[in-house]
């Protein structure tokens, strides 16, 4: 028997068919139970009428793999319209562990390092997976634009690189054979190549950028849309294509992901076909932003984030658009390929492309002959004999060009007014994560390493201290024994876990105190939990009884009671259970910094 998908049932009412998917949720009901499947196209609901039919299968859990042969019948009291009676069922892939994350449910509301901590089951979630057949959606819309429209030619350039493409110290270098070579932070200098050969090309390329600090916008890694193109009469012709290339992404999303589009609420941006961007100048932009705001910005060299959205917020208020064009960069701010105007050799032929309060895009003409290449890299104080190939192509012939770099996350993520560009990302990856797992540093990870750090971090900033070794202590009391210190002096590591966001936080208190989890809520934004000693040593590589009070090194918000910054001793496992260190208090609070607050009662 063939199988039949659960968007197609309305074709079959009455009919016997074979369905596949993944169980979605259980409902039992005693008389009448359903199990809900989930397949690529949406739900259907399964109708077990027989309690001892039910009680068979009653033991799985959601994710198993079934496959169920039954008559469609059209039900009123259905959400989705039809159901499955009578179903035989076989059990393709049996799952007996409950859930780790809820993804059956339509708002997982979990923070979202939870969600990311689970990524490839959070993945099933109806929302996520909109997110994503939206981002490939627009990943194939803009391959549409580019080939059928523009009609340029798609390209192909290496990632493993010789020299970096941008300047600047975002880079990642790699072991080449011994070599240095540095993997690409866009395809700039090869689809300047291209232009020599193809005039117009474009490319979806991945990128790497060594982003230091973490912000809700940046990865460091990604793809990229590229585009660049040869011949035109005025520079602004780069910003029609931009400007068309956006509008017909959008387009294609409400054509072909209107389902998508309503799992995630309706919510997309606004970029109508007869609404023309606006366009600005940096300079008139700034001054835009201090006449709406007061904020006086214009002597900086750069537009703040604050800037952006609230020049987004005019383009939208004003013309109803969530997008707006911000044009003639001043050249420092500039790569040294950026084509300086003419009439004013202190700006450039360059722009932004500003999507509902977010830089998206950056383009402009580039410099086309050899002389002011080499003028350029000199004015940035970069060597040309690192750009011999792209290089060449000046000396033998380049037309004006320019083109522009968008990345697919900030797209996805400004398009859909999603609050941080990991939400963007399958696999995000950025100072704390690899492709999504958090990174296991050796001094993060598990209880010698994690002594091992602290001895050293004690050691540079040339504190007093002690270190002991004794026997496990189970007991604060056996701690205070075995140290010969003061019950008064220890410190209590406690991990907790949030119960709404299931976000891990550290707090610490003294040996002697209880913890406060009334207080804890209050100052946390949520009750709290014990997190459960098998995370704990999962997670962190820690037994319960090792855990120090340095939280940051676990990658955890800590927290500090009051009590602590007023003992003048304090005593505290680190990272073993059979180590501990005695210092000063306030050494202790210099190095980790925690935040300070009442979280106990005596
Ligand atoms: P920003 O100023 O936001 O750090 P940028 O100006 O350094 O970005 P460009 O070199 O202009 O970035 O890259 C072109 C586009 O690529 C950006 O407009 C953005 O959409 C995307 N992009 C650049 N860096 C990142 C990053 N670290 N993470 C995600 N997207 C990025
Ligand atoms: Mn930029």
């Amino acid at each position: 028997m063939e199988r039949v998908l659960a968007y197609e049932l309305a074709r079959y009412i009455d009919q016997k068919v074979k369905l596949r998917g993944w169980v979605h949720a259980l409902r039992p009901f005693g008389k009448l139970n359903f199990i809900i499947l989930r397949d690529r196209t949406g739900l259907s609901q399964i109708l077990i009428e027989e309690k001892e039919s039910f009680k068979k299968i009653a033991h799985i859990q959601v994710g198993t793999v079934l496959s169920v042969i039954g008559k469609v019948v059209k039900s009123e009291q259905a959400e989705l319209g039809y159901e499955i009676v009578d179903p035989l069922i076989e059990i393709e892939s049996l799952v007996k562990d409950p859930l780790p994350i809820e993804y059956n449910k339509p708002e997982m509301n979990v923070d979202l390092e939870f969600i990311l901590d689970h990524r490839p089951i959070a993945l099933r979630n109806r929302k996520l997976q909109a997110v994503f057949g939206i981002q490939a959606a627009i990943a194939h819309a803009f391959r549409l634009y580019m080939h059928d429209i523009v009609r340029a030619t798609e390209y192909f350039a290496p990632n493993i690189i010789g020299a970096s493409s941008e300047g600047g110290a975002e880079f990642f270098n790699v072991d080449y054979f011994g070599y240095t070579a540095t993997l690409a932070q866009s395809s700039q200098l090869y689809k300047q190549m291209m232009v020599g050969v193809n005039e117009r090309v474009y490319a979806l390329m991945p990128f790497f950028r060594a982003e230091k600090s973490t912000t809700s916008r940046h990865l460091a890694e990604g793809k990229q849309f590229e585009f660049e193109m040869g011949f035109f009469d005025h520079w602004h012709e780069i910003l029609d294509v931009q400007e068309y290339c956006i509008k017909y992404i959008v387009n294609y999303l409400h054509e072909h992901c209107a389902a998508d589009i309503a799992a995630l609420g309706g919510q997309i941006i606004k970029a109508p076909e007869e609404v023309s961007f606006p366009r600005l100048t940096f300079a008139e932009a700034q001054e835009l932003f201090f006449q709406r705001t007061g904020i006086d910005e214009r002597q900086e060299p750069d537009l703040s984030p604050a800037a952006e959205r609230e020049l987004c917020r005019y383009s939208s208020e004003q013309f109803g658009t969530d997008l707006l064009f911000v044009t003639d960069w001043k050249i420092e701010k500039r790569p040294f390929y950026s084509c300086p105007n003419s009439e004013h050799p202190s700006l450039t032929n360059t722009f932004d492309l500003l999507c509902n309060g977010t830089e998206i895009t950056s383009g402009g003409e580039r410099r086309h002959t050899y002389e002011s290449m080499l003028e350029g890299l000199a004015l940035k104080g970069m060597s040309p004999d690192n750009f011999t190939d792209y290089l060449s192509i000046f000396k033998y012939g380049m037309p004006p060009h320019g083109g522009f770099g968008m990345g697919l996350e900030r797209l996805t993520m400004t398009m859909l007014k999603l609050k941080n560009i990991r939400e963007a990302s399958l696999f995000p990856s950025d100072t704390k994560r690899i492709a999504g797992n958090r990174i296991k540093a050796k001094i993060f990870y598990g209880g010698e390493n994690i002594r091992g750090e602290i001895l050293h971090l004690l050691k540079n900033a040339e504190m007093e201290f002690q270190h002991l070794l004794h026997e496990p202590t189970p007991t604060s009391e056996d701690s205070a024994r075995v140290r010969a210190s003061k019950l008064e002096e220890g410190v209590k590591s406690i991990i907790l876990r949030g119960k709404q966001t299931k976000k891990n936080f550290q707090v610490n208190i003294l040996a002697h105190q209880k913890l406060d989890m009334k207080a804890v809520a209050e100052i946390i934004g949520e009750k709290c939990e014990f997190e459960d000693p098998l995370v704990i040593k999962e997670r962190f590589g820690l037994e319960i009884g090792g855990v120090p009070p340095f939280g940051p090194l676990l990658n955890l918000e800590t927290f500090y009671d009051e009590g602590i910054t007023l003992s003048e001793t304090v005593a505290f496992n680190c990272g073993l259970p059979v180590e501990s260190i005695v210092m000063k208090g306030q050494n202790l609070i210099t190095l980790v910094q925690p935040k300070i607050g009442k979280f106990s009662k005596n």
